[in-house]
């Protein structure tokens, strides 16, 4: 009789521990959601700009991280969140990206991009394509609906088309600054517009990063930088963390920056922050590596170094307003 009483005792009251606990998770991760995104490492310090362009770009990242935040809010995934927000930054023409892509040396625009979920390790990416107007969309449909990481050129072009994403003529990108910075042989140094990256962590827990770009003004045909590179450019595992990079993308490739990063903190026990740093001022500026990253842990401590002049970028959380920095 009493052994009964007593087993009924302990379930309830491990039932009730059950849902506490449970009520505790939820309201953890709801603190922890978070996205943080970037518009580049390329961009002028806010007093080599006008206001009016300060807030054009203050405006659209609120934009994106606004987007991106309520596809989490309303139960979306971190990677639905990153498609979201750089879906936006590519179809402004204040970015690096979609239709603000640079000009190559031939005068044309080849774009990159990629994106990581890190709840599976799965990646898609495509790069130098010249037809595709959200790139980061194809990023998604390869590593959806292929069994591939990445399609270039022609090929994912084809693929994006049976996928029904919109193409657009090559000149949809065609920007008067990118062409007159492109006949004035700009290079990289002379780089004023930005790659655009996003990073989210949604209610589950899980952890998504991308980055898509028009690559470095006056790039070699066929050229590929980090961006569409995973690891390079973009990574993701839950449970450690999520990177997007901007920069030259040479140094990012030959360092694996975005992988180094999150090898960092996974194997070496290392905070985001602390590993990001390393790998941005010390590391990379030893070299000449220009450019930045954007990060989060797998608890949503947000990192954002750089060690160029500015990086336009910016956070939300789930309740809060955005946070943006232009340098
Ligand atoms: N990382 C890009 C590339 O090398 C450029 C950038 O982020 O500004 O293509």
């Amino acid at each position: 009789m009493f052994y009964i009483y007593d087993m009924r005792m302990s379930t309830s009251i491990i039932f009730f521990l059950l849902i506490t606990l449970s009520s505790c998770d939820s309201a953890q991760d709801n603190q922890k959601a978070v996205l943080v995104i970037h518009g580049g490492a390329g961009s002028l310090s806010t007093d080599r700009m006008s206001d009016s362009l300060e807030q054009a770009y203050r405006n659209k990242l609120s934009e994106a991280l606004i987007a991106g935040r309520n596809q989490i809010a309303s139960g979306g995934s971190s990677l639905e969140a990153v498609q979201k927000a750089i879906t936006i930054m590519e179809d402004s023409p204040l970015f690096n990206s979609g239709k603000g892509a640079v000009f190559t040396y031939e005068g044309i625009n080849e774009l990159d991009a990629s994106i990581m979920d890190g709840k599976t390790g799965m990646a898609g990416a495509v790069s130098g394509v010249t037809s595709i107007k959200n790139p980061i969309q194809a990023a998604v449909a390869v590593m959806q609906h292929s069994p591939h990481v990445m399609l270039s050129g022609k090929g994912a072009e084809s693929f994006a088309i049976s996928r029904n994403l919109d193409t657009v003529p090559n000149r949809y990108f065609y920007t008067e600054i990118n062409y007159q910075r492109h006949i004035q042989n700009k290079s990289y140094a002379d780089e004023k517009y930005g790659t655009v990256g996003a990073v989210a962590l949604d209610l589950e827990g899980n952890i998504s990063a991308g980055t898509s770009t028009g690559g470095m003004t006056n790039k070699r045909y066929g050229r590929i930088g980090d961006s569409p590179i995973i690891g390079a450019g973009t990574y993701a595992e839950n449970n450690v963390g999520g990177i997007s990079a901007t920069g030259h993308g040479e140094f990012f490739i030959r360092n694996v920056v975005a992988y180094d990063i999150i090898a960092r903190v996974k194997y070496q026990n290392q905070k985001i922050a602390k590993a990001a740093n390393d790998v941005i001022h010390t590391k990379l500026k030893s070299m000449g590596g220009a450019g930045g990253v954007i990060g989060l842990s797998a608890q949503g401590s947000v990192t954002m170094p750089f060690n160029t002049e500015a990086m336009s970028r910016g956070y939300i959380t789930l309740t809060g307003d955005p946070v943006i920095m232009i340098d």
